[in-house]
């Protein structure tokens, strides 16, 4: 016998119990995915010795097909699995991924050859470090979006908890991303990349326990539509769940092969976008009411702002982070701060200021003032604007042309929070209330698809920053310095023009979200 969530139970701060697990189960879960990410491209460029550039497009390979993935796990767990089963699914390959990112094998050499420098990389280990992407990016498409929506499914439509029960459990993420990006940027400056990527994979393994302890907390809503049909045999001979279980493994296969052809990733994202945007505005058209259509319309057309937001901000784990680790003073009361670990400033402000940005949403909800929506989206892209800029201000004040204070990498990261808040957690809570009850697990995968495109486009900004680099060193730091605030400054005054021409529109879109 299984519970059914009684929609009042107030349990955890007023809320429904089974929140706890979706908050643990996602901190868990982020600890491990932006613990592995904050070495990422420190594995990249110094332990396989990649170039800048390839290194980029690997990099924006990865953590755009690790958002694409969310949309095909929606849309079977919506018609097939079930939120539940697919968090298990999604945790237990992330387990494997993780841990076999630990499997370090040799560092790679740069040796002259008959054509110049060549790089000699261990092949085993690096196929290992593919197919460990690939586990990842499956395991996270079928947690993500589906731990997400299992969020919105503990509330009734109109509920009012539902914002800040995605304010909580943002604040859930961030906490295993601070702690991920401390604990393994730390292990890999004491210990080495395997302590790193092996503590990260601890991690998973704590979130799926505390899934499989909780998940009878969901009732019905984590449960497969119609359970009877997954026992159904295919054609294969094995049944519809064992079935979607293997292909899950084949998508893995798949994506090992596609993070070893980045420039293949680019034509993948662009058909899913065009699928999953006909899906959607087919959907709208023809099975939902007047209402319910315009609603799911603007959602969508609102889930683009995340492009231009995604590709700027996700240079923390690529160009910023290079950046920091070249051109940023990192020394500290004569204790030098591991680049990596700047990720979690990030994630630090974020859950020191978003009780703070809901407690300010309530307060001028009270006076009719709190932004709409699509206003708090344009706030968020003038503000990611804003902190490029304050970095590249920042910089033309040092006297060393190679180094930047500290103060100012801080402060981009506290504008790129505030914006993060008007975005991220507000786009969550608007994808499970616009979207219609049979399609949510589909919606938040566009949501995260949207990401996906966003972070695909941030690898080629971070391409564009790169410099000539001797053995993972870079070889004139000034002229790289140069080269990353240029990029910057553009990256900037594009994003804020586009947040301005935001504002301008919000009145348009206000109207066909009638009030919800
Ligand atoms: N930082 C958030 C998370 O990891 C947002 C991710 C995104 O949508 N790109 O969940």
């Amino acid at each position: 016998m299984t519970a059914t969530v009684t929609k009042t139970d107030t349990d955890f701060f007023g809320h429904p119990k089974a929140l706890v697990i979706c908050f643990l189960t996602e901190m868990w879960e982020r600890f491990s995915y932006y613990g592995m990410r904050a070495l990422l491209i420190f594995y990249l460029t110094q332990h396989f010795l990649f170039s800048d550039q390839v290194a980029a497009g690997i990099f924006g390979s990865y953590i755009s097909l690790v958002y694409i993935t969310p949309v095909l796990g929606g849309i079977i767990a919506d018609r097939y699995l079930g939120a539940s089963k697919a968090v298990v699914l999604g945790a237990l390959l992330l387990v494997a991924g993780h841990l076999g990112m630990a499997l370090e094998g040799t560092q790679a050499v740069e040796r002259l050859g008959t054509n110049g420098t060549e790089v000699i990389r261990d092949p085993f280990y690096l196929q290992v470090f593919y197919f460990s992407l690939g586990l990842i990016i499956v395991g996270v498409g079928f947690l993500k979006g589906n731990i997400s929506t299992l969020v919105g499914s503990l509330y009734d439509r109109e509920d009012p908890r539902r914002d800040g029960a995605y304010t909580l459990f943002y604040m859930g993420i961030n906490l295993g991303s601070f702690l991920g990006a401390i604990i393994c940027g730390f292990l890999l400056q004491y210990k080495g990349f395997s302590w790193g990527f092996g503590a990260a994979g601890i991690g998973m393994l704590a979130g799926l326990l505390v899934f499989l302890k909780g998940r009878h907390l969901f009732g019905d809503a984590g449960l497969p539509k119609e359970p009877e049909a997954l026992k159904r045999k295919t054609v294969s001979g094995l049944s519809r769940e064992w079935a979607i279980y293997a292909a899950s493994l084949f998508a893995v296969v798949v994506c090992w092969q596609l993070m070893q052809s980045p420039e293949i990733v680019g034509g993948l994202l662009g058909i899913s976008l065009l699928l999953a945007v006909g899906a959607v505005v087919f959907y709208s058209l023809t099975q939902c009411e007047p209402i319910d259509r315009d609603r799911m319309l603007v959602c969508l057309f609102l889930m683009s702002y995340q492009v231009i937001f995604w590709s700027l901000f996700e240079q923390t784990a690529s160009s910023l982070s290079l950046m920091t680790d070249r051109n940023v003073d990192r020394v500290l009361f004569g204790f030098e701060i591991p680049a990596a670990a700047f990720q979690s400033i990030n994630a630090f402000f974020i859950i020191t200021l978003a009780p703070l940005f809901n407690f300010l949403w309530i307060a001028l909800a009270r006076r009719g003032w709190e932004p709409s929506t699509p206003a708090k989206f344009a706030l968020s892209l003038i503000q990611l604007g804003l902190g490029f800029l304050l970095l590249v201000y920042g910089a033309s004040l040092a006297t060393d042309p190679t180094q930047v204070a500290v103060i100012w990498i801080v402060l981009l990261y506290l504008l790129h929070t505030t914006g993060e808040l008007c975005i991220s957690p507000v786009g969550l809570s608007m994808t499970s209330r616009l979207s219609v009850p049979g399609v949510v697990g589909m919606m938040m995968g566009c949501w995260f698809l949207a990401s996906a495109a966003g972070n695909y486009v941030s690898g080629t900004i971070a391409a564009m920053t790169g410099s000539d680099t001797v053995g993972g060193e870079i070889v004139d730091p000034a002229a790289a310095l140069q080269t990353y605030m240029d990029v910057y400054q553009t990256a900037g005054l594009y994003s804020i023009a586009a947040g301005l021409l935001a504002l301008v529109i919000v009145p348009i879109i206000k109207h066909y979200m009638h009030d919800a």
